[in-house]
């Protein structure tokens, strides 16, 4: 445990990229958004000042990932008081919601209908989040920390090659409803990378917003266009794709302040995301199932990449994902059995099914009850709509070492394509993470933790994280990607504390993900800061070991980039500053030397 210790604070400190910074780091996904949490730190705001900042430029410069229209979790640690909590703002079913509705006549909806019509738009929460957030921990006005966003959806900014590309590659999205044509597609021609993009509508927007609070987006007029606006339906699905979103539920819409999950990792100590989000539950559940594994000894087969690691982190996702399945869901609604789930016990037995030389059978989610008092029977394995890899993860530290770490969406790349006519921003189709078909069963004990309820969550798999050393933070991050998302803050957590790499080598490694039980692999490979790489021999030896692993035996199967973790951290013994940003998107690391007088 010692060793684990010294080499993750050696490499957080010895890192040749990062250098340190007394008043304040930002790491975004784009450099304009990642200037706009810069300049709230510059100017003597924290941390909660800067994350608002950084959401509102997100929704003008990287509009198809997250934004006002969606919702997401803010994790907020006081260096005060020691405390850390999350700010909810996840999007929620309307009260008009039932659990068949994606499945009219019994029949699953078909994602790509589904997803692009009013149905799917959940109650909208970033707005509200924020605002509580700024309003409880904050130290500027909702005015200050939207004037970066006003200015850039006023005068412009470049259009870089991710939101082109997202443009290009958006499977329709962006032509579907004329209010987003008219602007990424304006003359019918699609915005390419170097086109300057201007957002009147988004940037009058968010002056009323800055003018009147909140309010002005939960009631009044923007309010009146955003329920008609989710009332439209693809005409293949008819009358059942409309939104059922009423004034009413945007009204009621409050964002939940949460406590994290705690959990501990070879004497880490890890906080994440509790329900409505599976995503903090099954990382520290992956990393329980693995804590038996000496993954960072190379002199024993373990190591970065080698087939034993690979090998025992598939069977930890195969697992993990399997409870997720069945299990994860909005606590608010349905008890989730979250500490059964993390119970040492309920844990040692299921890592007790990882061999270390033998794929294991398809696994079945396990029962938790007995370590939670009551005990039905789990069965089988529902699948909610299709996750994209979009969404975007940001994280921010100030001056006085408060920190945030913050992951926000809505959902699909281009959420529903949905734009509010008039007011310039997008929709989210966050509802199509509920289970399309409900799965709750009292006869076989499954309690339907992911079936559509009125004003219920969503099941999510996002999973700000912060890690900590003896209750001080240490790091934060969190990434984008759908149900890739645990994998991706597992992935960088094991290189960080197993494989003693640095915040930016652990951010750049290839990544490996599964999301199911079955086991379908999915894996990084190519890009050349992805170091070290995933050989074609450990890809082969995988598939002795009876996995799928993707492609054909020796030749390279991984490919595709998975995730965009944005990072900070602290030194422990000197205070310094650090951020770490992903090569995957436009990630940027801003490091601020305030002169501003310290607010607080
Ligand atoms: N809707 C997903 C979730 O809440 C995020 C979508 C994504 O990352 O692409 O987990």
């Amino acid at each position: 445990m010692r060793r684990y210790a010294s080499w993750l604070l050696l490499a957080l400190l010895s890192s040749p990229l990062l250098a340190a910074s007394p008043d304040g780091v930002v790491a975004v996904s784009h450099p304009a958004a990642a200037a706009a949490g810069a300049r709230m730190l510059a100017a003597g705001g924290n941390a909660i000042d800067a994350a608002a900042a950084v959401q509102f430029a997100l929704n003008v410069v990287e509009p198809q990932s997250s934004g006002i229209g969606g919702g997401g979790f803010m994790l907020i640690h006081l260096a005060k008081t020691g405390e850390t909590f999350f700010v909810d703002s996840r999007e929620r079913a309307p009260v008009a919601a039932n659990p068949g509705m994606f499945s009219p006549a019994g029949q699953p909806m078909p994602f790509s209908l589904a997803s692009t019509s009013g149905l799917a738009v959940g109650v909208p929460g970033t707005l509200r989040g924020i605002d509580t957030a700024l309003a409880r921990w904050g130290t500027m006005t909702l005015a200050d920390t939207l004037a970066p966003a006003i200015r850039l959806a006023e005068h412009g900014f470049r259009v870089n090659r991710f939101l082109a590309a997202d443009i290009a590659n958006d499977g329709g999205r962006t032509l579907i409803h004329p209010e987003t044509a008219a602007i990424f597609r304006p003359g019918g021609v699609a915005l390419a990378e170097g086109d300057w993009l201007v957002q009147p509508d988004l940037a009058r927007t968010f002056k009323r917003i800055a003018a009147k609070g909140p309010d002005a987006f939960y009631r009044g007029p923007l309010a009146q266009a955003l329920v008609a606006a989710q009332r439209r339906t693809r005409s293949e699905l008819g009358a059942a794709g409309a939104g059922r979103m009423t004034l009413a539920d945007l009204r009621n819409y409050q964002a939940a302040i949460r406590s994290p999950l705690y959990g501990r990792y070879r004497g880490w100590t890890l906080a994440t995301m509790p329900p409505p989000s599976s995503g903090g539950i099954t990382v520290l559940q992956m990393l329980g199932l693995l804590e038996r594994f000496p993954l960072g000894d190379a002199s024993q087969g373990y190591g970065f990449g080698s087939p034993k690691t690979l090998h025992v982190m598939i069977e930890a996702m195969r697992l993990g994902f399997a409870d997720r399945a069945m299990w994860s869901g909005d606590d608010d609604a349905v008890t989730v059995p979250q500490r059964a789930l993390l119970h040492p016990g309920y844990v040692a037995m299921r890592a007790a099914r990882i061999r270390p030389d033998l794929r294991m059978d398809t696994p079945l989610a396990g029962d938790p009850l007995p370590w939670d008092k009551q005990a039905p029977e789990p069965q089988r394995m529902p699948r909610a709509g299709q996750e994209s890899p979009h969404t975007t993860h940001f994280s921010v530290i100030d001056r006085w070492l408060n920190v945030v770490s913050y992951t926000s969406t809505i959902e699909f790349t281009w959420g529903s394509g949905i734009t509010v006519p008039g007011y310039g921003f997008l929709l989210n189709n966050e509802l199509t993470d509920f289970n399309f078909v409900p799965a709750s069963d009292p006869a076989s004990g499954n309690p339907g933790a992911n079936d559509v309820a009125p004003g219920k969550r969503p099941r999510s798999s996002m999973a700000p994280m912060l890690l900590l050393k003896d209750g001080r933070p240490v790091a934060a991050y969190g990434s984008p990607g759908g149900a890739t998302i645990i994998n991706s803050v597992f992935s960088v957590t094991l290189n960080l504390i197993d494989h003693g790499m640095s915040l930016q080598q652990a951010i750049d490694a290839p990544r490996l993900s599964v999301t199911h039980a079955t086991g379908k692999i999915s894996c990084e490979g190519g890009a050349p800061f992805m170091q070290p790489g995933f050989s074609i021999a450990s890809q082969d030896a995988l598939r002795t070991l009876g996995h799928p692993a993707p492609g054909e035996p020796g030749a390279n199967g991984c490919g595709e980039a998975i995730g965009s973790v944005q990072a900070v951290a602290i030194d422990l013994a000197t205070g310094a500053q650090h951020g770490a940003a992903d090569p995957r998107r436009e990630g940027t690391v801003i490091r601020v030397r305030s002169t501003a007088e310290p607010g607080r």
